[in-house]
């Protein structure tokens, strides 16, 4: 509230995990949508902000780069705050990682397989649906999920997969919608941030 009550709009600031990988584009996609966005580096950054997007990129250094401490903190927050994972994020988001199983942060009841399309298939752009408007989208060393756990709902798919799941304000996306000009996906994922 002002000094004259009338009630100012706060802006949710959303964190894109800065550590490695594709965050910029993220980044420039959500402040397009009018959002507020800050690089997280830090752990301590988290504290600053309200929900956060973790960006594709290889998950296993992702892992090494977050360090112990990191890891507990960074699980702690999207255990409870709206969270965002596209491809290695959607990875470290899930419960059970496969090909080969690593550490996750275990925010959203998936098991996804890294690499699931092998070599011929290391990267495409195809069509998916997406609340059932075709969408496009990017796919590169793309995991798969394997198995949706109760109340994981299944929001996009491309052709039988499963390949955007959101559980409460939990998302993960197997693909990168950060490099269609489509901002549909972020703007449903900031929907949430702001519900
Ligand atoms: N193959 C990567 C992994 O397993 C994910 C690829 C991506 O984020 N584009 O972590």
């Amino acid at each position: 509230m002002t000094a004259n009550n009338i009630p100012t709009n706060h802006k949710p600031t959303i964190g894109v995990l800065a550590l490695q990988g594709d965050f910029d584009a993220h980044r420039r996609r959500l402040e397009q949508l009018g959002a507020d966005v800050i690089l997280v580096k830090k752990p301590e950054q988290l504290d600053l902000i309200s929900a956060l997007v973790i960006p594709g990129g290889e998950s296993s250094t992702l892992l090494n780069l977050l360090g112990q401490s990191g890891f507990e903190k960074l699980k702690q927050f999207v255990r409870t705050k709206p969270s965002f994972g596209t491809c290695a994020g959607a990875i470290l988001l899930a419960t059970d990682v496969e090909n080969p199983p690593q550490a996750s942060l275990g925010a959203l009841d998936i098991t996804i397989r890294r690499n699931a399309y092998g070599r011929q298939l290391n990267s495409s752009i195809r069509e998916g649906q997406f609340l059932s408007h075709p969408t496009e989208m990017v796919f590169i060393r793309a995991p798969k999920i394997e198995r949706t756990g109760p109340g994981v709902q299944v929001i996009a798919t491309e052709g039988n997969d499963p390949v955007l799941v959101q559980h409460g304000k939990t998302l993960a996306a197997t693909f990168h919608p950060e490099l269609s000009e489509d901002p549909s996906i972020h703007k449903y994922f900031l929907s949430l941030v702001e519900d």
